[in-house]
């Protein structure tokens, strides 16, 4: 008879159908096994935790700013104020016992100043799911197009479904200007793309427990929902406003309290068509500027993802380097100015330039680098060491 085993741990008895590990002098039960499992696992959250809040207690507005500085070039008063904005938000997430309100944003600046890649920046700064979405796929429940309920189901699945986590997120809403109502008084027709979505975003913005259809609302009707409270999710709704004079004063006000000189600019905002309740519960604005010439050359070489870096890894691939003169970068620069869409058209301007080098990737024929002017692409096959 086969001598009977029991565990290490508790001591009870193994059977073939609890065993867990088994060596050479000790064997664990799979109950032991299970409960080890899941102390390291609780053990990993906590200090997973414990790590989270001492990286937020590291930060400070000046810290979140020289962040934002290494990726985002220009529009130094938007960042200083998105700094003190997300600093608030962390504070507010980080103690939620004291019942703070949140300040969500209005960031107005033309195409291509960006205004998605600084909301992207914050959310990686504090680590938190963001959800970017387009206004004007959005319409009033009950008409053709998606409801506003599936912007709270994108954030859901950027933080991996974890309610708790994207109940602290982002939520960027870009175009939102597109969502003016149609004349200054109230319409007699209803205006369900444009109005009649900034009354539904009221409810999500304002901050209440939302029931979000899990698959996306209309398909499934009868699937439940998953409830999530928008209090603490920090809206970031961006548009350009064009035609918007926005020349005046603007300054930050907090919790719809608003700095007087910001008033007339609000106005301005509200006769553009966006309803004052929504305007209300976006007390932060920051306006971001046309990018010059010199900033939209920065931004091909500086961020830790620009344009530049993106190519010179292609061709480090290919054992080449590649390297630009001052010359083409101006050239590059100078050619985005003219496109009038910020910095969007400075990849298809590179692209241009370098697609008919790309198409003979992989140079087989001993270049070492190639440096590209304003004028020509010269191959150097020696690398001269000084
Ligand atoms: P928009 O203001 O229209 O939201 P984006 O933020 O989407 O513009 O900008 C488009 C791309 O251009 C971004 O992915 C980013 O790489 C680059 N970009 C735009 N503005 C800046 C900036 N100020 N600093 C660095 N990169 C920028």
């Amino acid at each position: 008879m086969a001598k009977a085993k029991f565990c290490s741990f508790c001591n009870n008895e193994i059977t073939i159908n609890n065993l867990g590990i088994e060596g050479l002098n000790a064997c664990i039960c799979f109950d032991c096994l299970e409960l080890y499992h899941k102390l390291v696992e609780f053990e990993t959250t906590a200090q997973e935790k414990q790590t989270k809040i001492q990286e937020l207690k590291n930060l400070s507005p000046q810290i979140i700013f020289n962040k934002l500085d290494q990726e985002v070039i220009g529009q130094t008063q938007a960042k200083k104020i998105l700094a003190v904005a997300l600093y608030l938000h962390s504070i507010r997430i980080n103690n939620p016992s004291l019942n703070l309100e949140k300040s969500n944003i209005l960031m107005i600046g033309p195409t291509g100043t960006g205004k998605t890649h600084l909301a992207k920046t914050m959310a990686k700064i504090l680590n938190l799911p963001i959800a970017i979405c387009d206004a004007t796929v959005y319409t009033q429940a009950g008409y053709v197009g998606e409801d506003v309920e599936n912007i709270l189901l994108r954030l859901i699945q950027n933080a991996d479904y974890d309610i708790d986590l994207a109940e602290k997120g982002i939520v960027f809403i870009d175009e939102f200007d597109k969502l003016a109502r149609k004349s200054e008084n109230p319409s007699i027709t209803r205006d369900v793309s444009g109005e009649g979505v900034q009354n539904a975003l009221l409810k999500i913005i304002e901050g209440s427990v939302i029931n979000v259809p899990p698959q996306g609302g209309r398909k499934h009707p009868y699937q439940e929902c998953l409830k999530i409270d928008t209090s603490n999710i920090l809206f970031i709704c961006a548009g350009a406003f064009e035609g918007l004079n926005h020349k005046e004063e603007y300054s930050v006000g907090f919790n719809s309290h608003v700095i007087t000189n910001n008033d007339d600019y609000l106005d301005k905002i509200r006769k553009y068509g966006i309803i004052p309740e929504l305007l209300g519960r976006l007390p932060v604005i920051a306006k971001l500027e046309d990018l010059s010439q010199e900033e939209l050359k920065t931004i091909l070489t500086k961020p830790s993802n620009a344009i530049i870096k993106q190519y010179q890894k292609i061709f480090q691939v290919c054992d080449i380097e590649l390297a630009f003169l001052d010359d083409a970068l101006d050239d590059f620069a100078r050619r985005a100015i003219k496109e009038k869409v910020g910095a969007r058209s400075l990849r298809k301007i590179v692209e241009e330039r370098l697609l008919d080098t790309l198409f003979e990737l992989p140079l087989n024929d001993g270049t070492k680098i190639l440096e590209v002017s304003q004028n020509q692409i010269s191959k150097i096959k020696e690398k001269i060491i000084n």
